[in-house]
């Protein structure tokens, strides 16, 4: 039986993402031939990267806009480097706001490239919130922040509007929810939440920003070599591309981000509603940075906890408990699960309220 998958990423995808990416490692495009063992260079992959880096630009909003979609290896984490590398002056200077573990890992990087100002961090609350009402220093090279923290279930709802190129880490929320993509100038992305499977990352960046800061950058670290060879600088991860592009299709087929919207928002509200309404649980973010793919919650009393555990282990729901950092539950609610999942869970905390 198929699990109601929770798991913080890699996750759940759409169940046809599964079928055709099996049917293309047997026999891609009726070729003969498995998508594992064809060239990236075969008409047939290079059909895959165009229609993938233009599919992302188009459920951006970003078409004809001046951006550029690349696919990369080495994960978000690369990119905590790239961006400085490339952005960054020599003797330049950065700003960062400290939302959470990936936010602070990106700050770690960051460092090696120059001074890294630290704008507001919520780190002392344990990362509940969201800071605000910071500012910006105005001679900075750039701004990045994470839009949405997977570990600690807050997400951002507003960007400041600056006059430097905006860096978002939209690992954890890319494609879920409707915002004005444009204002940002450099968005990645690890492909294993909303997108695909781990192994690729979707790095979308306005042209006009590169080439700005005199650092001479190592090919393979360097946006413009990519964007150059169109994604294809050297061999591409192959098949996380292709089962991204698959994703990237239902995503389009179901009505694009305004779409998916309604169901991340129906599911976030579902399980919120019932985390405030049942006295056995409490929510561990800010009511109002709460995040709509990540919802973090506790028992209130520790005691039920073996109960509440094999209820839902019963009930067939997979990857629930929290991040150490947190303790607790977790519920992952990426594009791919199904809003009947969340209802499964709903149910099973309503089961244990009744039980005790
Ligand atoms: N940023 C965010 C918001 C994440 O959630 C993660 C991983 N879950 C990362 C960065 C790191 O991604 P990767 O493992 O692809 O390097």
């Amino acid at each position: 039986m198929k699990k109601h998958n929770y798991s913080a990423g890699p996750c759940v995808l759409p169940q046809e993402v599964f079928e055709k990416s099996a049917e293309a490692i047997l026999n891609f495009n009726n070729s003969g031939l498995s998508i594992l063992e064809i060239s990236h260079r075969s008409k047939d992959f290079v059909a895959v990267m165009d229609e993938a880096r233009a599919l992302a630009l188009e459920l951006l909003g970003l078409t004809g806009k001046g951006y550029q979609a690349l696919f990369l290896a080495g994960g978000a984490s690369l990119e905590f480097l790239m961006a400085p590398y490339n952005l960054m002056k020599e003797n330049g200077k950065a700003a960062y706001l400290d939302s959470g573990t990936w936010a602070s890992a990106a700050i770690k990087e960051a460092k090696f490239f120059g001074e890294t100002v630290i704008v507001a961090s919520s780190k002392e609350q344990n990362y509940n919130h969201v800071p605000k009402g910071y500012s910006v220093p105005t001679d900075a090279d750039y701004f990045h922040c994470t839009s949405n923290n997977t570990i600690f279930g807050t997400q951002m709802k507003e960007f400041p509007n600056l006059n430097m190129p905006i860096v978002c880490d939209m690992s954890s929320d890319i494609f879920s929810r409707v915002i004005d993509f444009s204002k940002f100038d450099l968005i990645y992305a690890g492909a294993q939440k909303n997108m695909g499977p781990a192994g690729t990352t979707l790095v979308v960046i306005k042209e006009e920003i590169l080439g700005k800061n005199g650092r001479t950058i190592p090919s393979f670290l360097d946006y413009s070599k990519h964007i150059k060879a169109e994604s294809m600088y050297n061999t591409p991860p192959v098949f996380p591309v292709y089962a991204s592009l698959l994703t990237l299709q239902w995503l389009k087929n179901l009505g694009g981000i305004a779409a998916i919207e309604k169901i991340n928002n129906a599911k976030a509200a579902l399980i919120y509603a019932e985390i405030d309404r049942n006295p056995l649980f409490k929510g561990a973010a800010v009511v109002e940075d709460r995040s709509t793919m990540n919802a973090t919650f506790l028992l209130n009393d520790e005691a039920h906890a073996q109960t509440f555990d094999a209820m839902w282990k019963a009930a067939g729901i997979s990857g629930l408990p929290g991040h150490r950092s947190v303790g607790g539950y977790r519920a992952s609610m990426y594009n791919a699960l199904p809003l009947e999942s969340v209802q499964v869970l709903v149910d099973v905390m309503k089961e244990l309220e009744k039980s005790i």
